[in-house]
């Protein structure tokens, strides 16, 4: 490698300043030949759904990770691929190097079939800069790609939770009117913010952070600046979304569903348990539910048997079943392309029957996996066309 590096440097010396000239101008123009090949792939590539047959839960699942694009380059291209299809135009103003892939998408996202001729009128032949300016006067905001990027090492933010260390501010009786500023955080507020740069003090606790990128409605942002005045003065909105984040997967997240199912079992057991004590030693224990003959829709559901204790077939799939299929597969898609890829997408999951339900496929550990939504609904198209 060093010697191949070493010769080109000797030819390009070799050259004249105009025969370098030269040939900049045709690598340029070759990348750019390549770069237009590129996004007719990905319009096959996506209009084939290539990607998710590969094992790629998306296009830019599939940029990243086989062509091992930068995630803003895989953004721009699959941005300017969408807006070339759907914009015959972009493709001439392209080839014609009238327009840039940069240039491309930025407009992706504002285009329309009304403002499209307009537009592309505007934006032809400009630089990049002036691009953005026609971009910002059109007040047509891009559509914003949600992301979370690691920005190294730096102090615990200001104003985070910490219900956790003192006393829980969203307990009932702690109201905005009686609410007064934890001492200890403004003292570690007015620390922090005079403090010195992490160099300057080794002794403070550094840690990962990231940037977190998405666009919101207007009502998620009035009900984040209602939940700004209900909650202490001195949380910031790391601390704020944290905290709700928490209470999301408090109630929803199978695995912590699945420890709290565990303990009222033992509670419940331990409760039985005393109770056969009191009614004398030699009776077995006896089940509060069967005492007074009902049981709850869940337990019925996940029996499968009906009013009359008849089984009957039903699509519900009990929670803990479901929780159980969550765990087993790490919560993630588990399709797998003949090439052994795996998709792993944590988005828009959904349990799915190996033997479809409809084909007498059972509600069990072993024929039930998750599969993310567009995993899901290619594993349909394929039933479907080997039914045929
Ligand atoms: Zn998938």
């Amino acid at each position: 490698m060093a010697m191949t590096t070493k010769k080109m440097d000797s030819a390009l010396a070799k050259l004249s300043n105009h025969e370098i000239i030269q040939k900049g101008d045709r690598a340029v123009q070759s990348r750019h030949e390549l770069s237009i090949e590129i996004l007719d792939c990905l319009v096959e590539i996506e209009g084939r759904s290539i990607f998710l047959k590969e094992g790629y839960s998306s296009l830019f699942d599939y940029c990243t990770r086989r062509w091992h694009y930068s995630p803003p380059k895989a953004g721009r291209f699959i941005a300017a691929a969408r807006c070339m299809k759907n914009f015959p135009d972009v493709r001439d103003l392209l080839a014609r190097r009238k327009i840039t892939l940069c240039g491309v998408s930025r407009i992706a996202g504002i285009l329309t079939s009304k403002n499209s001729d307009k537009i592309l009128q505007e934006v032809s032949g400009k630089r990049f800069v002036e691009i953005e300016k026609i971009v910002a006067s059109l007040k047509i905001a891009p559509k914003t790609r949600e992301s979370i990027r690691p920005i190294g090492l730096q102090e615990p933010a200001v104003g985070r939770d910490r219900s956790a260390d003192h006393e829980d501010l969203f307990q009932p009786n702690r109201t905005l009117e009686n609410y007064q500023i934890d001492s200890n955080l403004v003292d570690d507020q007015t620390d922090q913010l005079g403090g010195n740069s992490p160099i300057d003090s080794p002794n403070k606790k550094l840690e990962h952070r990231y940037e977190i990128r998405f666009s919101a409605s207007e009502e998620f942002c009035r009900d984040l600046e209602r939940a700004k005045r209900v909650c202490s003065r001195s949380w910031n909105l790391e601390a704020i979304i944290g905290r709700a984040i928490k209470d999301l997967l408090e109630k929803r997240d199978p695995e912590r569903k699945e420890v709290r199912r565990k303990k009222r079992k033992v509670r419940k057991q331990s409760k039985s348990e005393s109770q056969a004590q009191r009614l004398g030693k030699g009776n077995s224990p006896v089940k509060p539910a069967a005492v007074s003959g009902s049981r709850t829709a869940d337990e019925i559901e996940s029996t499968g048997e009906g009013a009359e204790g008849l089984p009957v077939r039903s699509r519900h799939i009990p929670a803990q079943l479901r929780d159980a299929v969550f765990n087993r597969d790490k919560g993630r898609c588990t399709y797998t392309s003949s090439l052994g890829i795996r998709c792993d997408s944590t988005a828009h999951l959904q349990i799915d029957h190996i033997t479809p339900y409809c084909r007498g496929g059972e509600h069990s550990l072993e024929n039930l996996r998750i599969l993310c939504g567009k995993h899901n609904r290619l594993a349909a198209r394929e039933m479907l066309l080997t039914k045929r």
